[in-house]
């Protein structure tokens, strides 16, 4: 005799080897592009997505704009930036790059993209491995960032607290070729640390609480950046993107920003995923998009992109899928971006600002000559694999796909009904 499926869920062939449930409830998932293994135990669920409340303390008027070095009021504490988004009084966004810093605060930055101060890879990693020289031009805006006292100051500081002594005697040339005045691991920050008017801690602003407007201008600025990084360097192979959420998750500040590391090779996962394109070239259409409907574990569409509740993932995770195959990330129709940036925005309305998360954005890299759309991972880090992950290779993930489904069916109604998400999104 074998137990009900919860009511909601399909009944799923067992002989399906990447998301079956057992008759006690159990389901297990392989994730067909990683091979990741995973089981969600029944009436584990239903907990709330968040632990402990968060510290509740007054904000002090004084600290505005310097709660953490990413904020506006810090822009020092940060590398000389390479990319701000600024926004004029007519609502046009336009981008201003080479802003030196006697002009830092001429201009509001909606986003501002900057050299990751504690690189994941060097500038001599290029230079010892690959041969790389920095270009005549980028040489000549690194002394004109030198050349102003401002920005002379602004870096001799940043050095004074970051690097070893031996630049600051090294002379010019030397200070000009560390990565700090440029490199291939870029972070891009949002303008604010907490929502506006906050007058407690934990009112953080959080990518929910962009709108929708904002959120696509971040995810725009985002891909610029990834392709400016490609650009600028030959050997990179693959950019790889994402954004932590909370320390939970990786994160150093409670600031929105997203990170960007330019890498020379695609990594074993990657790697792995290639294989098993080039072994069945219908990987993507087989299980992305219509596996999801197949299994009925959509929860909203937009005409361009689609998001649903993923599987096979180590932690609970809502997917945005382009529905185009084809496209390097950058060259998306502005409907198409417009319609990945609405979706990716709602799904973090499920989460929202007090759940650390991180997003993983996956797309074909330009050296790649195989279809593969852009689709972003959206996980909740609510649980921490331990001992038996480590032993066995199966994760335990807490929530099974359809309860992220219902859950994330239930938010994104709940905010469209409020206004706060884009108008083109139907809810499944
Ligand atoms: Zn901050």
């Amino acid at each position: 005799m074998t137990a009900a499926p919860p009511a909601g869920a399909p009944d799923v062939p067992e002989a399906d080897d990447h998301l079956r449930r057992l008759p006690d409830g159990t389901v297990k998932q392989i994730n067909p592009f990683t091979g990741t293994e995973v089981w969600t135990v029944p009436r584990r669920g239903n907990r709330p997505l968040t632990g402990a409340p968060a510290p509740h303390l007054r904000l002090d008027p004084a600290d505005a704009g310097r709660h953490c070095a990413f904020c506006s009021g810090n822009l020092l504490q940060t590398p000389p930036e390479k990319l701000r988004r600024v926004r004029d009084d007519d609502g046009t966004w336009r981008d201003l790059r080479g802003v030196t810093a006697s002009h830092l605060g001429d201009t509001i930055a909606e986003f501002r993209v900057i050299p990751n101060l504690f690189e994941i890879v060097s500038l001599d990693y290029w230079r010892h491995n690959h041969g790389f020289a920095l270009p005549e031009t980028e040489l000549e805006r690194r002394r004109a960032y030198l050349a102003d006292p401002a920005g002379r100051e602004h870096v001799l500081r940043l050095i004074g607290l970051h690097r070893p002594a031996d630049l600051l005697t090294g002379g010019d040339e030397a200070i000009i070729a560390d990565s700090l005045m440029g490199g291939f691991h870029d972070v891009i920050v949002a303008r604010r640390h907490h929502v506006d008017g906050a007058r407690c801690d934990d009112e953080l602003a959080s990518t929910s609480t962009l709108s929708v407007v904002e959120h696509e201008q971040f995810v725009d600025v985002t891909l610029q950046a990834m392709r400016d990084l490609f650009a600028a360097n030959p050997s990179i192979r693959n950019v790889v993107a994402f954004q932590n959420w909370l320390r939970p998750a990786g994160a150093s500040f409670d600031h929105l920003h997203k990170q960007l590391v330019g890498i020379d090779e695609f990594g074993r996962w990657r790697n792995s995923e290639v294989e098993r394109l080039r072994a069945d070239p219908q990987l993507f259409t087989r299980f992305g998009i219509e596996f999801a409907q197949s299994r009925d574990l959509v929860v909203a569409t937009t005409e361009h992109a689609v998001a649903f509740a993923g599987f096979g993932h180590r932690y609970p995770t809502l997917e945005v899928w382009s529905r185009r195959g084809d496209a390097d990330p950058w060259n998306l129709q502005p409907q198409e971006l417009a319609d990945m940036s609405a979706l990716l925005h709602a799904c973090h309305e499920v989460s929202g600002p007090s759940v650390p998360c991180n997003e993983e954005w996956h797309y074909r890299p330009p050296t790649l000559d195989l279809p593969m759309p852009l689709r972003i991972c959206l996980k909740w880090r609510i649980s921490t694999p331990a001992g038996f992950e480590g032993g066995s290779r199966i994760y335990v993930n807490t929530i099974d796909p359809w309860g992220v489904r219902d859950r994330a069916r239930a938010a994104i109604a709940q905010a469209a009904e409020a206004g706060r998400i884009a108008p083109q999104i139907r809810v499944a």
